[in-house]
């Protein structure tokens, strides 16, 4: 009978290795960061992201309907116009292709224009980075 060689079990017993157990104050200080900027992130990303959970993926105005594949092109558009409104039923939201989204703020501004005499147009503008761009191309 061979000796067996099935005493293998005792090599190495668990030492402690909790070196984790006491970050630095730098270390806590990078994870506080990374946290807070991955809340901020998550704040802008968020209310798109649910939206693009809450609804189909269809333009609200040309009916036009995404894929993954082209879904970057179907941007969030917040009825009332506040980034900062995002009630989580998505009530304030609709989806729109960058398209309709751009032609969306397009009216507001010329509704703006019309009703108001341009006082705040370029409030409205900084709202909307394709605005200009769009009434530039008109003239
Ligand atoms: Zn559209
Ligand atoms: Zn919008």
């Amino acid at each position: 009978m061979p000796p067996a060689a099935a005493c293998v079990t005792m090599a190495a017993p668990v030492t402690r290795r909790t070196l984790m157990s006491k970050p630095t104050d730098a270390a806590k200080l990078d994870r506080v960061v990374a946290q807070a900027r991955r809340d901020a992130e998550k704040r802008d990303q968020g209310y798109r992201e649910q939206a693009l959970k809450i609804y189909p993926w269809v333009c609200g105005r040309c009916a036009r309907t995404f894929t993954h594949a082209n879904v970057r092109e179907l941007t969030v558009h917040h009825r009332d116009h506040n980034h900062d409104h995002n009630p989580p039923d998505g009530s304030n939201w609709e989806l729109l292709c960058l398209y309709c989204h751009d032609n969306e703020h397009q009216r507001e501004l010329e509704a703006a224009g019309q009703a108001g005499g341009g006082g705040q147009k370029h409030v409205s503008a900084t709202h909307n980075p394709f605005a200009d761009l769009k009434s530039r191309l008109k003239r």
